[in-house]
């Protein structure tokens, strides 16, 4: 059997039709091997249980250029109703979303009178700027437990997941969104169509649509490919986001870059027939996406190399502090951290522990590597010479937070693009 970088290896289950033009998938973008679901860490008494393993192989299609997982067996039923994510808990994220709300209030006027519905609202965390400045707020919200918090915080929030069919219920019961928004939700959906559809149907008549996901652009010129996990079925340009918004009869009509998990876009949208124009925001980020090579299959497909080449070079520098005599130590338990390290096959022989703020995650070993999660104190504690900053999309915020492990010499290390110490 003859195949070269980038080429499917026929052995094992065909892939599937593309999640958005439904053209066959032939190219592999990432294969990052087998890997448990990023956010199922490991209680202390299940130590000796079994963990179940998927394969984390993301594919372009050649058609529409949509890089996307594959689907795993049970992928349907993965991401339980309840998860102990509260995105309330980082402050950088908090203000970011108050000075969203308050521009898209100026921007577009809104008032008393309007309604504003966001997809995927959590914990209300956003909408409770909205509903603050009396700008009437719904929130929809799959996660039961997280809704709570949302409605005792006086956020009006349904419990249910969005698509075509309860976007067809909220307009038979008079609810359209002058303002319809969803951050970070977009690249989660299996199915993006009837995601995209819900969004057709949930807008009022010359209303707005702002959509942030992570930019498949900076995952490409950053070497981001950590944040490829299983609950991220889709990585998405700006020009692919055009294509499944046209493809519903809405139309994307202007586009802002945003800081927020390494390098995202906030992209507006409307529908087909509204007379906004194209900004010229929107026309050069199409050209710099040309001139990037996102409409080059090859981009795509050489990418695999380099996730290799990344795999290398952290092995090398792990193994070289550690045979140096340094003690190494993690800090955060996020999705992307155990991408990084079960795809590099890095265990607790590399990696001491890691630290994370979150109660809900001390005390647990992350699945599969099942190195220890420990409070952040354990760092004092414990004294590493190096700390490897797992969520390097907050890194500067953390070596703020984490300044004092310079007392003892203690040094930071993060990835993107490639990892190193800093200084
Ligand atoms: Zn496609």
């Amino acid at each position: 059997m003859d195949v070269g970088p980038g080429e499917v290896a026929h052995v094992g289950v065909a892939p599937p039709p593309c999640r958005f033009c439904g053209s066959g998938l032939e190219h592999v973008f990432a294969d990052l091997g087998m890997s448990p679901l990023a956010n199922s860490n490991v209680p202390g008494e299940r130590a000796n249980a079994m963990e179940p393993f998927y394969p984390l192989r993301a594919f372009v299609c050649a058609s529409c250029f949509l890089v996307q997982l594959e689907d795993f067996e049970g992928s349907e039923h993965s991401f339980g109703a309840d998860y102990a994510y509260f995105s309330s808990y980082s402050s950088s994220w908090l203000a970011h979303c108050e000075t969203y709300a308050e521009r898209m209030i100026e921007r577009l006027g809104l008032d008393g009178s309007s309604q504003v519905v966001e997809v995927a609202s959590n914990d209300g965390y956003l909408l409770q700027y909205f509903h603050g400045r009396g700008v009437p707020v719904l929130g929809i919200e799959p996660a039961g437990n997280v809704a709570e918090v949302a409605i005792a915080r006086g956020v009006a929030t349904r419990v249910e997941f969005f698509g075509v069919s309860s976007a067809t219920t909220l307009r038979s019961e008079g609810v359209q969104a002058d303002l319809l928004l969803g951050n970070n939700v977009l690249a989660h959906v299996p199915d993006i169509n009837d995601f995209v559809g819900g969004l057709k149907l949930a807008l009022k008549q010359g209303g707005t649509i702002t959509i942030e996901f992570p930019h498949l652009l900076k995952l490409i010129e950053l070497n981001q490919w950590d944040t490829i996990y299983h609950e991220h079925f889709s990585y998405l340009s700006f020009a692919t986001a055009g294509s499944v918004f046209e493809a519903n009869a809405l139309r994307v009509f202007d586009v802002e870059e945003v800081s927020t998990h390494g390098g995202s876009l906030r992209i507006f949208g409307c529908h087909a027939d509204d007379p906004r124009e194209q900004t010229d925001a929107a026309r050069r980020m199409l050209d710099r996406e040309r001139a990037a090579g996102l409409e080059d299959l090859k981009t795509y497909r050489e990418y695999g190399a380099r996730v290799v080449a990344d795999k290398f070079q952290l092995l090398e520098f792990l193994i070289g502090l550690r045979r140096a005599g340094n003690s190494i130590a993690g800090y955060g338990a996020p999705a992307k951290g155990n991408t990084l390290l079960n795809y590099c096959g890095v265990g607790p022989e590399l990696l001491d522990f890691t630290c994370d703020a979150s109660p809900h995650k001390q005390g647990h070993l992350l699945p599969g590597t099942h190195i220890p999660i420990l409070p952040p104190d354990a760092l004092a504690q414990r004294r590493p010479d190096i700390v490897l900053i797992m969520p390097w999309n907050i890194k500067d915020e953390i070596v703020g937070e984490l300044s004092y492990i310079r007392e003892w010499g203690g040094r930071f290390a993060a990835r993107s693009p490639e990892l190193r110490l800093l200084a």
